[in-house]
Order: C-alpha cells, then sequence, then structure tokens
C-alpha cells in the first residue's frame, strides 16, 4: 500500500494549482455573484490536459485513470466547486462514449470536449422524476432514419454551453428498461433553453431546463442498444460520483485551511482561538474526516482504475465525502465566527456549494439506499 501521489499525479497538482491561483481565484468571488461562466477557463484547463483526463490519448485525452482525475478535481474545487463541476459533467459523455459508445460517436464528440474547446452536459432528470429517474417523460419515437424527441428536461448543468448533450428519453413502455441514451448537438432544430434556475450557490454554473420540441437525432446518435439508456445513465453516474467526492474534498480543503488560518491569527481572550481546546476540537474533527473521505474516493478511484466492481465503493466515497464537506464548511464559518458569515472570506460561499453536492448525481437518500441494499447482501465485512 502507498499512500503518496505518484509523480504523473503531483506533477497534474501543480500544474492545476497554478492555473487555479492565475485564472480562478481572481474572478471566482466577482463570477459567482454575477453568474457568469467562462468557456475559456475550460479551454485553458483543456490545454493542460485536465479535461480528458480518463480518456485514452488516442481519443486526445490524457491517457491517465480516476486516481490522476481526483487530484486535479480536487485542485480545481479548492477555487470553485463550479469549474471542478464544469469539468466533472463535460467528462460523462466521454467517459460513457469511450465506454461504449461506436467509433464514429467517438472520434466526432470526445475529442473536442477532452480538448476543452467543446462543454458537454448529462441530461436525465425531469420535473416529476429526479431520484426516480426511470420515470422520465421524455419520449424518442422512431421515424425512418430519425428519432424525434418532445419533452421538457429540467436542471441540466451547462447545457446552455454545452455542443454535446448526453439525454435520456423513452423509446418504449414505463420504467427503466423502456430508456434509451442519445447524443443531442447544440444547435439541433426544436432544442431550446427554457428558465436558467435561481440557486443558493453554484453560480457560476447555469443550471438549465432544456425544453424539446420535434428535435429530429440520427439514429446513429443513440449510445448504445435501444432500450439501455437506464443503463447508460447509471454507468455515468457511478464514475460521476467519484467526480463529485473529490469536488467535496477540494470544498473541505479549502474550508479548513481558512478556518485553521483564521484560528492562528484570530486573538480572544488574550491568545490566538486556535489554542483553545474547543477550537482545536473542532479542527481536529475537521481533519480527520477530510482524510478519511479522501481515502475512500481514492478507494473508489482505485478500483474504478482496476477494472474492479466499484458502484458501491463511489456511492460510499460520495456519501462520506459531500456530508463530510457539509460538516467542514459549517464549522469553517463557526470558526470565523460573525466574519465567517459575510462575504469577505470564502468560506459561506463553500457551504453554499457543499450543500448541492449532498443532492447532485443521487441525493445522499439514493446513495444510502445503494450502499444498504449491497450491505444487506454482504456476508462478510
Ligand atoms: C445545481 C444542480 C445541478 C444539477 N445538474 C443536473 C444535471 O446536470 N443533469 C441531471 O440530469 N440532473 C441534474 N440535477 C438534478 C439532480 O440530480 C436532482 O436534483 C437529484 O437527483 C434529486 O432529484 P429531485 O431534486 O427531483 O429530488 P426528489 O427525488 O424529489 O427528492 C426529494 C427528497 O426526497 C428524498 N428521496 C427521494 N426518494 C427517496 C427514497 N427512495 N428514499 C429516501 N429518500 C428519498 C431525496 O433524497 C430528497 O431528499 C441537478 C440538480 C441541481 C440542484
Amino acid at each position: 500500500m502507498n499512500f503518496e501521489l505518484t509523480p504523473v499525479q503531483s506533477e497534474l497538482r501543480e500544474l492545476a494549482r497554478r492555473f487555479v491561483k492565475k485564472n480562478i481565484w481572481p474572478i471566482v468571488e466577482h463570477d459567482e455573484e454575477t453568474g457568469t461562466f467562462r468557456p475559456e477557463i475550460i479551454a485553458g484547463l483543456g490545454e493542460l490536459g485536465l479535461t480528458g483526463i480518463p480518456v485514452p490519448e488516442a481519443l486526445g485525452g490524457a491517457g491517465l485513470g480516476y486516481q490522476e482525475y481526483i487530484v486535479a478535481l480536487e485542485e480545481i474545487a479548492r477555487a470553485s466547486a463550479a469549474y471542478a463541476i464544469s469539468v466533472a459533467v463535460t467528462g460523462l459523455p466521454q467517459v460513457i462514449l469511450t465506454e461504449g459508445g461506436t467509433d464514429a460517436q467517438k472520434s466526432k464528440y470526445i475529442p473536442p470536449l477532452a480538448s476543452g474547446k467543446a462543454i458537454g452536459s448529462f441530461s436525465l432528470s425531469e420535473a416529476s422524476s429526479g431520484s426516480d429517474a426511470g420515470s422520465l417523460r421524455t419520449t424518442a419515437r422512431l421515424d425512418g432514419s430519425h428519432y424525434i424527441l418532445n419533452g421538457t428536461k429540467l436542471w441540466t448543468t451547462q447545457a446552455d454551453s454545452a455542443s454535446t448533450i448526453l439525454l435520456m428519453a423513452r423509446t418504449g413502455g414505463p420504467g427503466p428498461k423502456g430508456i434509451s441514451a442519445f447524443i443531442l448537438e447544440k444547435d439541433t432544430p426544436g432544442l431550446r433553453m427554457g428558465k436558467r434556475e435561481k440557486k443558493m450557490g453554484l453560480h457560476i454554473s447555469h443550471t438549465m431546463e432544456c425544453v424539446l420540441e420535434n428535435v429530429r437525432v440520427p439514429i446513429e446518435n443513440r449510445v448504445g442498444a435501444e432500450g439501455a439508456g437506464f443503463q447508460v445513465a447509471m454507468n455515468a453516474l457511478y464514475a460521476g460520483r467519484i467526480t463529485i467526492a473529490a469536488v467535496a474534498l477540494g470544498v473541505a480543503a479549502t474550508a479548513l485551511e481558512t478556518a485553521a488560518h483564521h484560528s492562528r491569527e484570530r486573538q480572544q481572550f488574550g491568545r490566538p482561538i486556535g489554542e483553545l481546546q474547543g477550537v482545536q476540537f473542532m479542527l481536529a474533527d475537521m481533519a480527520t474526516s477530510l482524510d478519511s473521505a479522501r481515502l475512500l474516493v481514492q478507494r473508489a478511484a482505485w478500483l474504478k482504475d482496476n477494472g474492479l466492481p466499484f458502484a458501491t465503493e463511489a456511492s460510499m466515497a460520495k456519501l462520506a465525502a459531500t456530508d463530510m464537506a457539509m460538516q467542514v464548511t459549517t464549522d469553517a464559518v463557526q470558526i470565523l465566527g460573525g466574519s465567517g458569515y459575510t462575504q469577505d472570506f470564502p468560506v459561506e460561499r463553500l457551504m453554499r456549494e457543499a450543500k448541492v453536492l449532498q443532492i447532485v448525481e443521487g441525493t445522499n437518500q439514493v446513495q444510502r439506499m445503494i450502499i444498504g441494499r449491497a450491505v444487506h447482501q454482504q456476508k462478510e465485512f
């Protein structure tokens, strides 16, 4: 067992850290306030090879694994959960097409996403189907060489900037087995953006309603077999949960750093508050839970990279890391006292960012359902 980063992982972390310091930290608070998303940041990360880390080099990726991907995502999330999520969501169609796309789909859609020149989206949720994604209603009817899609998707991260959307729609009867997956291109007639959600945080990341009115998608853009779309979506989410967990690590790490710094600087009762046991114990719990979660995230990434079953462990990593981030950011606000509640420090933003991580890519109740089912079958611990 080796707990050190490899030379490649260290190099990636340094690359990401330098880019984030120069390009994201200076704009993040302003852009969160104004809801400004800058595609050039994704392009810049792409130039460094950070937008297609787990994709083969032949398809324009870095040819590395999730163990490298989580290192880069954590670094980006230290400054901005929104940009880290942007990279992670752009990764979803890439990973799905790499693992199950046709050669034509791979060569057409992956290289622009892997290089950061294009942005990707993943569109599963609808108004009436969130956790129960298998009940989605958007329809896709076969008509000669095309499917005709009708319906309204909700919550599609960065659909307004995306050129490639992996979208799930119903081709058959009710339930998960009636769902198929499609690649939709940005300017397809009939596809338009509806409302943009007004959210608690993560304002840089635009969360979009997508309206589909007689959208014609060529049959060759179906991903996997007809009826296999729910499995395609789940495969994306199993892998995606590792990335959301990595984002949570970055959010929590900055919160802890800010709290520890404050505890050294802020004096009360004649000494730094970090010398008070009540504050020290909070810092101790924060650091211990961050490191525990990081180990779970690394394990899930290692399992995936080694071709082993990883879905339950990805749920455990997502559950532990995002609950940890919620607790650590809340405690960081507490340690900063009144200042923690102001926008003079990043911790209130980090707390708002942590909250959404407990909801996206399967709420933490859904993660507990997945883990609980696996544990129910397990004989040895
Ligand atoms: C900022 C943001 C970005 C998003 N981006 C995307 C995206 O890019 N693509 C996409 O497809 N979706 C996206 N989503 C949607 C997200 O995946 C859903 O919000 C999430 O799956 C939960 O669905 P819901 O909001 O409908 O909540 P519901 O499913 O209505 O759940 C409400 C509550 O009930 C609980 N609950 C539901 N079922 C159970 C159960 N069986 N047992 C116990 N508790 C249960 C939930 O945990 C939750 O607490 C995004 C959401 C947000 C907020």
